[in-house]
């Protein structure tokens, strides 16, 4: 089914890249006049490709902030017990302020025993009970709150402004990284929030009371433009590969959008990539600057 376009002119595309650049920049800022050097353990076990590119993105652009960035790289086979004793090592390095572990991770180890494992005051994913639980009870400020969703925060603001009370807010997607936390996230701006997720009867009539719209669920383009509220602000957290008709042999990353549908509806929309992933990483930094910031003598 084709959609009829319902706005004369296209959408704003939300240029995540330029906004991620801003804080950035930020951070580096602060790094030189506060006379800090954060520091920032990424941890990778196993030789995804994507999961490599991805730490190394990160270490890098901590590195070009100032920060002290140390890559561990561990083999695939590494056990439980191998790696818990790396994180504890590193939660006693007064030099390490955040502990980032690249999911996902082989088999034989179990994540949670892994985030558990992680001081949650250098969890800067945001991913221990401590701080999933405190963004929870409402005690934001005094949580590492998961850098995707405030990522995606940051950019729902940039489009809507900073006053985000009343509106409606949709979320495609339960998972304990993305939907759960945004939605707390959300709550917190005095959003009227619903979630949808895998078992939600009729996702596309809850999607179109949309005034923001938020998908992260993995699916690649599900949500088409007749889903969308005319005017609605869109925000694509999917990061999906899949094969490019125009190109054999070649695949691109699309996100869980129909991009070209959706444009012709939204507002305004972020693209992928170049939406949330960049402020996936400019949060990392940013928490990472925040915990060697609090811990300063
Ligand atoms: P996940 O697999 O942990 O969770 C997916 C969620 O989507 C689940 O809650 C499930 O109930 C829901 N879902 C699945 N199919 C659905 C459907 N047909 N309709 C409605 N809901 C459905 O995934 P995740 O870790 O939250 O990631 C989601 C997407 O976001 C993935 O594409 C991932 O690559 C991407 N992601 C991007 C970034 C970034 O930096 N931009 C960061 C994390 C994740």
């Amino acid at each position: 089914m084709t959609t009829e376009p319902l706005f004369s002119r296209d959408a704003e595309v939300i240029d995540g890249k330029a906004a991620a650049a801003v804080i950035v920049e930020e951070i580096r800022n602060a790094v030189l006049l506060e006379q800090v050097t954060p520091g920032l353990a990424v941890v990778l076990v196993g030789s995804d490709p994507a999961s490599a590119v991805y730490v190394r993105n990160k270490a890098n652009r901590a590195r070009e902030c100032g920060f002290f960035s140390r890559q561990i790289v561990l083999a695939a086979t590494t056990s439980e017990d191998e790696l818990l004793k790396i994180v504890s090592e590193l939660n006693l390095d007064r030099a390490i302020h955040g502990i980032l572990v690249q999911f996902p991770l082989p088999p034989q180890i179990n994540s949670q025993h892994v985030i558990d494992a992680i001081d949650p005051e250098k969890d800067v994913d945001g991913f221990h009970y401590a701080n999933a639980g405190r963004l929870a009870v409402g005690a934001a400020a005094d949580a590492l709150v998961p850098c995707t969703p405030l990522g995606a925060l940051r950019l729902i603001k940039q489009a809507c402004g900073p006053d985000l009370g009343g509106l409606h807010a949709v979320i495609l997607g339960r998972s304990n990284i993305v939907g759960k936390q945004l939605a707390n996230l959300l709550l917190l701006e005095h959003c009227t929030v619903s979630v949808v997720h895998s078992r939600t009867i009729n996702p596309e009539n809850i999607c179109r009371q949309a005034d923001i719209l938020v998908a992260a669920v993995g699916v690649p383009r599900l949500v088409k433009g007749s889903w969308i509220k005319p005017g609605a602000v869109v925000i694509d957290v999917g990061i999906n590969r899949v094969a490019d008709d125009t190109r054999p042999g070649q695949s691109h990353l699309v996100g869980d959008v129909d991009f070209d549908e959706a444009r012709t509806v939204a507002a305004a929309i972020t693209p992928v990539p170049g939406g949330v992933g960049p402020m996936t990483i400019a949060m990392l930094l940013k928490n990472t600057l925040s915990v060697a910031l609090r811990s300063r003598p």
